[in-house]
């Protein structure tokens, strides 16, 4: 059976600064909206991928403080840029732009959308 969740590309990928999203226009019309802050905490980078399987433990007794990249962590996305035509990084506000979104693993999040 062929799963036509594959054959559907994206045409286009904008901003929604308003509403803080990120819109995907799929080459079947339709589209799928993220919420950048959403998309800020799956980050698929290797980096924020182990942060978030292994979160730094403090030392006993010692005060829990974020460090420097998770406190400036930010759902504010400067720009989008394509990368081949699978996905699409986004750079964001803190600078942070190790993570490639694939249009494949977005298609698959978006709840909107059946494969
Ligand atoms: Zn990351």
């Amino acid at each position: 059976m062929e799963n036509r969740a594959n054959r559907i590309r994206a045409s286009r990928a904008a901003l929604d600064r308003e509403a803080s999203q990120l819109v995907i226009t799929w080459s079947d019309g339709s589209e799928s909206r993220f919420g950048l802050k959403q998309l800020r905490r799956d980050c698929p980078c290797a980096g924020c991928q182990e942060l978030r399987q292994h979160p730094p433990a403090p030392a006993p007794g010692e005060l829990v403080l974020l460090d420097g990249r998770a406190a400036a962590a930010t759902g504010e996305a400067v720009r989008l840029e394509p990368v081949g035509r699978y996905g699409l990084r986004i750079v964001w506000g803190d600078g942070h732009d190790h993570g490639i979104y694939t249009f494949a693993n977005l298609r698959q999040f978006d709840p909107g959308v059946a494969g």
